[in-house]
């Protein structure tokens, strides 16, 4: 028989969400009828703006014709895209960019996840505590890590934790680390990084080598003035990040799948003889042999998202989900509780009352008032003792869950 790769022996099993749902069917089969509000998704529940929607229509019906039909595109993703991408996310920030510094993809999970592929199996390698599961997995089964620990930890990587002493930005790993992935604004604790900080990660990146892989899938729903959008607003971070975005939480393309990552000239790696490379022309190189691009319909749509009409509508959608976060964040502070996010970043993280363990406070809201979360402790064990509540869903259900939750005490 085949050998397999072990390092997929080495991941834990799926275990948050499939955990989540369990409880909650739980749940229902013994309690029929009763009403469970789902705040734990994240994912986008408006539909598509009628402008992308409109624009998808044209470009299939383009498609049908023989002066319209296009067959392979460029992997890098069409010019007409890309030149808005430049135009209305880098330009206003006054960052230059070239159009062959962009790659358009269809998501920012299979980019976050395959960009690890350029670097050495034996990069060291820091995440944050919690993080977004997509960065440690693919390190795993990349066969960058030990085991896991009874911490839940995989040894071979540094974590940073991040927590209300902290303010969610994490300190500096003690140790010299060659890639470093910051969220911001993160998922899952709804919090930003400043200006003044993201400096110093920039500022430590050049110092010791390292490249830090900056995922802002989240960076629309900034609403405060001084919330660093992109890391090129750094000076001199085009020599030491790269950048991922994505249509999806943005202007709901979860199920329509857009994404790009920016990757400077500027960005250099090094080889094993001492030679410095362009990580720009080695993921060109990546892209273009595992991927095909992304379908021309869907392109269009992405760039109809920068079109007046796209844009407000984009716009809307974004401000119904932060009027969300609003409420519940209002609300469950209102009621006592210690609230973080939920201002830049369309999740609200919660601390639990009375230092109740992140899947205790889940089944006393699952089996009281049948609000659904997610427990912080899944995302990793500093998220232990907090509780992630999304802003994706109906208003009238948001506002049931808030009013709900406040009858409860601990
Ligand atoms: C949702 C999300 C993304 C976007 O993923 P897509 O594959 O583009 O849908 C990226 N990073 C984080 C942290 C996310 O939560």
């Amino acid at each position: 028989m085949a050998e397999i790769n072990e390092n997929y022996l080495k991941l834990k099993a799926g275990y948050l969400f499939p955990e989540i749902s369990k409880r909650v069917k739980l749940f229902t089969e013994s309690n029929p009828g009763k009403k469970v509000i789902r705040l734990g998704i994240g994912d986008v529940t408006l539909p598509l703006p009628p402008s992308i929607v409109n624009a998808m229509k044209l470009a299939s019906e383009e498609m049908g014709t023989s002066s319209g039909f296009k067959g392979y595109g460029p992997e890098q993703g069409y010019s007409f895209l890309i030149e808005e991408i430049i135009k209305n996310d880098y330009k206003p920030l006054g960052i230059t960019l070239s159009q062959d510094e962009i790659f358009v993809s269809d998501g920012s999970k299979c980019d976050t996840g395959n960009i690890q592929e350029i670097f050495a199996v034996d990069s060291k390698i820091a995440v944050t505590d919690p993080v977004y599961p997509v960065y440690v997995d693919t390190n795993v089964m990349a066969g960058r890590t030990g085991e896991s620990g009874v911490d839940g930890r995989y040894s071979g990587l540094v974590y940073l934790s991040c927590t209300k002493e902290n303010g969610f930005q994490p300190d500096f790993p003690k140790e010299k680390v060659d890639l470093i992935y910051l969220c911001y604004p993160n998922n899952p604790t709804g919090t930003t990084i400043t200006k003044s900080r993201l400096k110093e990660w920039v500022d430590y990146a050049k110092k010791n080598n390292s490249i830090i892989l900056y995922d802002a899938a989240y960076e629309a729903f900034i609403s405060e003035p001084n919330v660093p959008r992109s890391i090129f607003e750094i000076d001199g971070a085009k020599e030491v990040a790269m950048e991922f975005r994505s249509f999806s939480k943005t202007a709901g393309f979860t199920g329509t799948r857009c994404a790009f990552i920016v990757i400077p000239k500027e960005l250099n790696g090094i080889s094993s003889n001492g030679e410095k490379v362009s990580i720009n022309q080695l993921w060109n190189r990546r892209h273009t042999t595992k991927f095909n691009g992304v379908s021309y319909p869907i392109q269009k749509a992405a760039a109809a998202c920068y079109s007046d009409s796209g844009k407000k509508e984009v716009r809307d959608n974004i401000l119904y989900y932060m009027e969300n976060a609003k409420i519940i964040r209002e609300g469950i502070s209102k009621n006592g509780y210690e609230v973080y996010g939920g201002v830049n970043a369309p999740y609200i993280w919660l601390k639990t009352p009375k230092s109740m363990t992140s899947w205790d406070f889940f089944d006393a809201l699952l089996n009281k008032v049948q609000v659904v979360g997610t427990p912080g402790s899944g995302f990793g064990p500093s998220g232990e003792g907090y509780f992630r509540l999304s802003a994706f869903g109906k208003r009238e259900d948001v506002i049931e869950a808030v009013s709900k939750i406040g009858t409860l005490s601990f």
